[in-house]
């Protein structure tokens, strides 16, 4: 850890960069990388400019917001857009350069007049719901919508760069709705290519989908946690070439020695059965620990892996450390590549019952996000 410190995030940016260059090298066509959410709590623009050495062709975020910071930052990859509502500011969406996506044709109506009123024509996504019941127009919607873009293309408002769906269970790689998903998604670019939107790549894979998937690459996958270096399967992340690139750790800001029976930290759900060291962890629930860690998540200190005694607080939580040597400032490590002893985010998440990308994505508050 750096000294002084009290709680950091440590990110390696290299990681990025080689998960993305693994992911591009097996797919063997363009990658777009999903780094919204700021990059999955690994930092927006390290984790775009990461992603962009190592290989990614676009950059894809759900806001328009976080599209205009990466383009304020100097990226001037594509990017995508494509969680846009009403009212969205399609005209700094143009001025930007940032391509956009639409579900449906009051959304697309809002992109026509914002070309019309910058004199630009949009770069811009149609979405299908295949399934997922999410973003998307119905595949009862999309003729109309297809047929309006067409138009728009024709008056040279739009240009229509990309169709594009998402996978409901692309984490269960033999579930039936895949192929379900596949065939509506063909169905509804053939119907877009009728209507003479030839151009356009088509793009489905999620991460998941990426490395279990090959049916579903189409012409670009749009993996997000791969990047990370999280097993968008729930498993090892080697087994794809991939390596996390995010530790999380604090430092120890106190211990103590209680005698066994003590109750420890609030509503008392931790006892330790006798003597010992308790050490206090300065971070907590509103740093993005989850609060359900509370006797159950592993952490690492003082050489081993232990579970956080009792509830995890606000601000802090404990260990019973025994008799091992653990001082103040020593290191706590929650999750990170798990090759040095510590837990994984895998192993957090498995602990807390939820998924890796809420861990990452959520961890924050007053820990100090370091790029190496
Ligand atoms: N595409 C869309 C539309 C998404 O919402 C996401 C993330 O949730 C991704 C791609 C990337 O997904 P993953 O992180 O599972 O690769």
């Amino acid at each position: 850890m750096t000294n002084g410190a009290r709680a950091e995030v440590v990110v390696d940016l290299d990681v990025i960069a080689a998960n993305t260059a693994v992911l591009r090298e097996r797919v063997g066509r363009p990658l777009m990388a999903v780094v919204k959410a700021d990059g999955y709590g690994h930092g927006l623009v390290p984790a775009a400019r990461a992603a962009l050495a190592g290989g990614a062709d676009a950059l894809g975020v759900a806001v328009l917001e976080e599209a205009l910071a990466l383009r304020a930052a100097g990226v001037d990859a594509p990017v995508l857009a494509w969680l846009n509502g009403p009212g969205e500011d399609f005209v700094a969406a143009l001025r930007a350069d940032v391509e956009v996506s639409v579900n449906a044709v009051w959304g697309l109506a809002e992109v026509v007049a914002a070309a019309r009123a910058t004199g630009r024509t949009a770069r811009l996504h149609l979405k299908v719901d295949t399934g997922l019941s999410r973003g998307g127009a119905t595949p009862e919607q999309w003729p109309d919508l297809v047929a309006a873009a067409a138009r728009a293309q024709a008056d040279g408002d739009v240009e229509v760069v990309g169709l594009w769906s998402h996978l409901a269970y692309a984490d269960a790689p033999t579930h039936p709705t895949i192929g379900l998903q596949v065939g509506v998604f063909e169905q509804a670019v053939a119907v877009a290519r009728d209507a003479g939107l030839t151009d356009a790549r088509r793009h489905l894979a999620n991460s998941a989908a990426t490395v279990a998937l090959p049916d579903t690459w189409f012409d670009m996958v749009r993996p997000g946690v791969a990047l990370y270096g999280l097993d968008p399967l729930g498993g090892d992340p080697a087994a794809h070439g991939l390596r996390p690139a995010m530790t999380v750790q604090a430092r120890v800001m106190l211990t103590k020695r209680v005698p066994g029976g003590v109750g420890v930290s609030y509503g008392h759900t931790y006892s330790p059965p006798a003597e010992t060291t308790l050490a206090v962890v300065p971070v907590g629930y509103a740093d993005g620990v989850p609060r359900a860690g509370g006797n159950r998540a592993p952490v690492l200190a003082g050489g081993r892996q232990r579970t956080i005694a009792g509830r995890v607080c606000m601000d802090q939580f404990v260990l019973d450390v025994g008799d091992d040597p653990v001082a103040p400032g020593d290191p706590v490590v929650l999750w990170g590549p798990g090759v040095d002893g510590e837990p994984t985010a895998q192993q957090w998440a498995d602990a807390v019952e939820t998924i890796h990308y809420e861990l990452v994505a959520r961890i924050g508050g007053r820990f100090v996000r370091r790029h190496v």
